[in-house]
């Protein structure tokens, strides 16, 4: 694609995949490559990757306009400054890495981090045609994560990073499953895509959310009753962010909700017939515009937004 418009770079590093990208100030994608997240070397490998696919990406794009600046969306919390990961239960080796000067020193470009679940919400509401006044973005892949966009501006909860959303509790029996983060019952120890997988097990069927989605389709009774056994937390957690925020719009997206849409569909059907009358009213629940580009596509408009800001400041 040509585009004569300034370009930036997002990066994605999830807990499976990672993903870097030559977007455009529009948000297109003028080049990617993807891997399976390196987890060698002590973060070394992650960094060879990244700097290797720059290049390639940059090869690509010859012709356009150098990347202004590099957004990378990680999982985890960050430290204050936003120069690297803290926590990050799902990816340990990247606490403490010195992410940001690393790709830096790399690339030699100005680089921001920020949660990948803010990427991914930033991605989605710059991707929709009437941006929603009161944005939620719900991620589920290997973990769950989700961000808040209230009147075009990013919701900033402690240590600079989203509010943890994935371990909002949703089963406070005795025997509720164990999360990674050590608590149980949280969202992602019951809707992840491992949690998925384990509960998928202990019913009997086939640890494959493709093969659940499918079959469900095909009447499969099994199937749909997990479905609906795992939209229930859902369910509860988007209604919780929608009463916290009141929010107009929350969106779903990440590599599980992808390959089961069923999984929202089910939860967004739960919320539109709950009962109460302080029910959220027209809340609309959507799922990704981006698919799995939504937190690369995310990142590098960050980094995009970070220059404009940057340059209303000087
Ligand atoms: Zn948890």
């Amino acid at each position: 694609m040509n585009s004569i418009l300034a370009t930036f770079v997002g990066i994605d590093i999830g807990g499976t995949n990672t993903r870097l990208a030559v977007v455009d100030a529009l948000g297109r994608v003028l080049a990617d490559r993807r891997t399976d997240t390196p987890t060698g070397g002590d973060g070394e490998d992650l960094i060879r990757w990244l700097e290797n696919a720059y290049h390639v990406c940059r090869g690509e794009t010859e012709g356009q306009p150098p990347p202004a600046a590099i957004g990378a969306g990680v999982p985890g919390i960050l430290e204050p400054g936003r120069s690297a990961v803290t926590r990050a239960v799902n990816l340990p080796f990247i606490e403490g890495l010195p992410l940001r000067d690393l790709i830096v020193e790399r690339t030699g470009t100005v680089t921001i981090l920020d949660s990948d679940a803010v990427a991914a919400a930033w991605g989605e509401f710059c991707a929709r045609e009437q941006s929603p006044k009161r944005f939620a973005y719900v991620t589920i892949g290997t973990g769950v994560g989700a961000a808040v966009i209230l009147d075009a501006n990013v919701v900033r909860h402690t240590h600079h990073s989203a509010g943890h959303f994935g371990h909002l509790i949703c089963d406070t029996t005795d025997d509720a499953r164990e999360c990674p983060c050590g608590a149980r019952g949280c969202l992602e120890a019951l809707v992840s895509g491992p949690a998925l997988a384990q509960a998928a097990r202990s019913a009997n069927l086939e640890p494959d959310i493709n093969e659940i989605e499918r079959t469900s389709h095909e009447g499969d009774l099994e199937a749909a009753r997990f479905i609906n056994n795992a939209a229930k937390p859902l369910a509860i957690a988007l209604l919780d962010l929608a009463h916290t925020y009141a929010t107009d719009t929350v969106g779903i997206g990440g590599g599980v909700s992808d390959r089961l849409p069923s999984l929202a569909h089910t939860a967004a059907k739960r919320i539109e017939d709950a009962n109460g009358t302080l029910k959220p009213d027209g809340l609309r629940i959507e799922l990704t515009a981006l698919g799995e580009y939504s937190g690369v596509v995310g990142a590098a408009l960050l980094a995009a937004k970070h220059i404009r800001d940057r340059s209303r400041k000087e």
